[in-house]
């Protein structure tokens, strides 16, 4: 399992896209956790500001007439422009949990997360065994992710090896930087997604061969939970995921109390869901679980000490009756946090709907989301939760131009919502909270990858 030559190494940098692009509209982006209340020095703010992009990545951004004054007149005369007003201009939005071979069984019936994983999904799943399907998923997911303003995603592909191929191939096209691996699980209910030992690790040792470090690419382990794989499974993702220093893990944990129960009895002896991964040395800051709803005070300390990330995925939860994911508690607690689709137990592709969700999630349990943790989590706060925040999640200067466009006037509820202004919020929170809330893709005008644009589906 043990490879001299990274991938990595053999693609340092990603090519130039659009060589000179500049971006005009209001800039907003973080620099820091906000926490739950309004802390000016988290985030900048730039009404009419500018964001110059070369070679794909960030090189100034601020007031507009600074930017232009920083440009070369050489350089500016064959600079592409976009005039976006007064849209809001935010880093790429990030979803840190979805699942791509899933996207066309949105609402699939389920009672609950085992039934409908059981009734629906796998055999869902199964079906990628085609790999034209699988090609044809890939497309429609990236299409779909894009038209919602996502350009960066934490992806579960299937137990099928080409199901990675066909998702990085259809990645690499768009130039989009993503996160996918084979799914693992040998202790399925449907034989036609268990696979054996052997065959897993070749699979997965030749996929991250072909695709981790290519362009913006990178692979993430991916063993589906603990219920579905053997101790020997999750031993084999440990190892993967020591074989280079920097790739990525992803999975589930405590979504469901059924799946606790089903965790327990896989892995008995352990003291509690998270302790199955902590044995395998699954933890780490370059780990991201889905969920993480039902844990202890114990598991919860365990993750924020590893530097362990959740990904948030209110949507999905309220869909499965799965339960409350503690936010404020978890993020007091110290925890990475990243907001999640969970495409297809969500039901929307949307960053925007699941912030509308994490809301609701957050006023059931006593308080509301503030519209600064909310953005921050579906931007700074998902390139942090997998360990990207060297590449994406903001502005800053070099980082890659990933950005998507929102107009928060393009729907007549919120058009109107917004001429009646709140007496107690400022202009800027009213306007992010009633965007959060009311928002949806319909909001999204475009979205730039590394500089050049690609109008949303
Ligand atoms: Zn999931």
């Amino acid at each position: 399992m043990a490879h001299s030559l990274s991938p990595v190494a053999r693609h340092p940098d990603p090519p130039p896209a659009s060589p000179s692009v500049l971006i005009c509209g209001q800039l907003l982006d973080f620099l820091a956790d906000p926490g739950g209340v309004s802390d000016t020095e988290a985030y900048r703010h730039q009404v009419n500001g500018a964001l110059w992009i070369l070679d794909g990545r960030i090189a100034a951004q601020g007031a507009r007439e600074t930017v232009l004054a920083h440009i070369p007149a050489e350089i500016l005369a064959r600079t592409q422009r976009y005039d976006y007003g007064e849209h809001f201009v935010l880093p790429g939005l990030i979803d840190t949990h979805c699942h791509y071979p899933q996207a066309t069984a949105l609402a699939a019936p389920g009672k609950d997360l085992l039934d409908w994983l059981n009734r629906s999904i796998y055999p869902a799943e199964a079906k990628l065994a085609d790999p034209e399907l699988a090609a044809q998923r890939a497309e429609y997911f990236l299409e779909r992710l894009l038209a919602h303003g996502t350009t960066t995603a934490s992806v579960f592909a299937t137990a099928h090896a080409h199901s990675v191929d066909a998702f990085m191939a259809a990645a690499e096209k768009r130039r989009l930087r993503m996160l996918c691996g084979k799914v693992m699980m040998d202790c399925c209910t449907l034989p036609a997604l268990s696979e054996n030992l052997e065959a897993c690790a070749r699979d997965c040792n030749d996929l991250i061969d072909r695709w981790h470090g290519r362009d913006r690419l990178r692979y993430s382990v991916t063993p589906r939970f603990a219920p579905t794989s053997s101790p020997e499974q999750l031993a084999l993702a440990a190892a993967l995921l020591r074989s280079r220093a920097d790739l990525h893990l992803q999975s589930h944990l405590a979504e469901n109390p059924a799946e606790l129960a089903a965790a327990a009895l896989r892995h008995p002896g352990r003291r509690d869901y998270l302790d199955i991964y902590a044995q395998y040395d699954l933890l780490g800051p370059r780990t991201i679980y889905a969920h993480g709803i039902h844990l202890s005070a114990r598991e919860e300390a365990v993750l924020a000490e590893s530097g362990t990330a959740i990904a948030h995925c209110p949507s999905s939860n309220l869909f499965l009756g799965s339960g409350f994911f503690p936010l404020a508690r978890r993020h007091a607690a110290g925890v990475r946090i990243g907001l999640g689709s969970d495409i297809g137990a969500g039901t929307s592709f949307s960053m925007l709907r699941s912030l509308h969700a994490a809301h609701l999630v957050a006023q059931a349990q006593g308080g509301p989301l503030s519209p600064w943790q909310g953005w921050y989590l579906a931007t700074l706060g998902g390139a942090r939760a997998l360990g990207l925040e060297h590449c994406l999640g903001n502005f800053e200067i070099g980082k890659e131009a990933d950005c998507v466009v929102l107009d928060p006037f393009a729907l007549p509820e919120l058009a109107a919502r917004l001429r009646q202004r709140s007496a107690t919020e400022t202009p800027l929170a009213d306007t992010l909270f009633a965007l959060m809330l009311l928002g949806d893709e319909r909001c999204v005008r475009a979205v730039h990858i590394l500089g050049e644009v690609q109008q949303p589906a």
